[in-house]
């Protein structure tokens, strides 16, 4: 058998780091760990690499790195540790890696993802908030260097499923309608309007379905999580937004569809567990097991659907705006969401005025052409600067 597929997880320690690191576990004949990333629980990081033995193993900052360097070298390790986005873009880049899980948390993860895809990578793409900043030029770059763009995502993977080999000819080409994007609805799918002032970063996590990351929870929450997939789904499958249609399904049982124009309507269903997504793109186009269990259908007895109420979900309006204006305004609207639910979950804000401080900030900026990375991360500080602004207006 070939050797081992050498894997770079970026954003190791995070809850799609750690689910991809079980499923590789699963492989070890196919697949091996190069490199692991973390920012913060450098511990856990310490922890993964005695387990995964990378080559390289990558931190914020010298201190940190050298602290990390000490420790595996007393657990008799010969791990390299490299510091900072330079290495970061360093393991996604590098001759040895085939593959690049990027599941840093938003746009942290954006140069090291481009360093991976313009280095020809198998990207599997879990940051969706790189492609959302910077949509045009990622899917330029992927074209450019021949990258193999894997979504990770469930609703993207299970849309990838549902789409013909060929997709990439034109959704009409392929006689694809619609694509029917799913979501949960988030824990406060029935809360009563009057109570969301009052909801708490803990309320905002507690996910009914999916156990993950807290941005992502928040987002899912607000279902800026769904505005910012439909932002992404657009790009995977070069759609009009338009064409993405928003679906609730409570039991998050279907991850997706896709809706073709001779009335088929092609699904992927699985238990809400993101090792089947992760071990779906990792083996593409083959299939391995992923840890995950049986779809037990007459458990779930019953699969509901509704359509999002945007007075509930105002997020969502915002992102289909975003959506539809292009150019700088999907990179605004990510950045003033970074900052808005960074300020939620520390407790400065209240929930519903996350889409206040987006909508505020978006107001007061036009959108502008974005050519290349320095318009759109000139784009994401406007925003996180005007965001900032609008913390201090009001006393936070
Ligand atoms: P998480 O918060 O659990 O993990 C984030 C990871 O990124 C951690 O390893 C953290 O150390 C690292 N990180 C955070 N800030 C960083 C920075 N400034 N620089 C470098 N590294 C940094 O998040 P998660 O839930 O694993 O989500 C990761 C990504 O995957 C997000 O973009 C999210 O939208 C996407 N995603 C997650 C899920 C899920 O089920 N968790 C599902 C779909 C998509
Ligand atoms: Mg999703």
């Amino acid at each position: 058998m070939s050797r081992p597929q050498q894997i770079t997880v970026l954003g190791a320690t995070g809850s799609i780091g750690l689910s991809t690191l079980d499923v590789i576990a699963r492989h070890p004949d196919r697949y091996q760990v190069f490199a692991l990333s973390g920012f913060t629980r450098l511990r856990e990081l310490l922890a993964l690499c005695v387990r995964h033995t990378p080559r390289f193993a990558v931190v914020p900052e010298a201190g940190a790195a050298r602290m990390l360097q000490d420790d595996l070298s007393a657990a008799g390790l010969s791990t390299r540790v490299l510091v900072g986005e330079e290495g970061l873009c360093q393991v996604s880049a590098d001759a040895e890696v085939d593959a690049v899980m990027a599941a840093i948390v938003g746009a942290a993860g954006l140069r090291p993802t481009l360093a991976a895809v313009e280095a020809g990578k198998k990207i599997l793409l879990a940051n969706k908030e790189a492609l959302v900043m910077s949509g045009a030029l990622f899917m330029q770059a992927v074209r450019k260097s021949g990258s193999v763009l894997l979504p990770i995502d469930s609703e993207h993977n299970a849309i990838f499923q549902c789409m013909p080999r060929d997709f990439a000819r034109g959704l009409d080409a392929v006689g694809v309608r619609r694509i029917l994007l799913t979501a949960s609805g988030g824990p406060f799918r029935q809360t009563p309007l009057a109570e969301l002032a009052h909801v708490s970063p803990d309320q905002a996590c507690a996910h009914p379905n999916w156990s993950m990351g807290r941005k992502i929870s928040v987002d899912s929450a607000s279902m800026m999580n769904k505005g910012l997939e439909l932002i992404e789904a657009c790009w995977l499958f070069d759609a009009q937004p338009s064409q993405v249609e928003v679906v609730i399904h409570p039991q998050s049982v279907i991850h997706s569809l896709v809706d073709y124009v001779d009335g088929s309507v092609l699904a992927q269903l699985g238990n809400p567990d993101m090792r089947t997504p992760i071990a779906n793109a990792l083996a593409w186009p083959e299939r391995i097991d992923s840890g995950v269990p049986p779809l037990d259908l007459f458990a779930i007895a019953r699969l509901d659907f509704e359509a999002p109420d945007e007075e509930r979900f105002p997020c969502l309006r915002l992102a289909r705006q975003a959506a539809e204006a292009g150019n700088s305004a999907p990179a605004m609207l990510n950045a003033a969401n970074e900052v808005a639910v960074a300020a939620f979950l520390d407790g400065r804000v209240r929930y519903p005025e996350i889409a206040s401080i987006i909508e505020d900030t978006l107001n007061l900026e036009p959108v502008v052409a974005v050519d290349d990375l320095e318009a759109v991360f000139t784009a994401d500080t406007k925003a996180r600067v005007l965001a900032g602004q609008w913390l201090s207006r009001h006393g936070r």
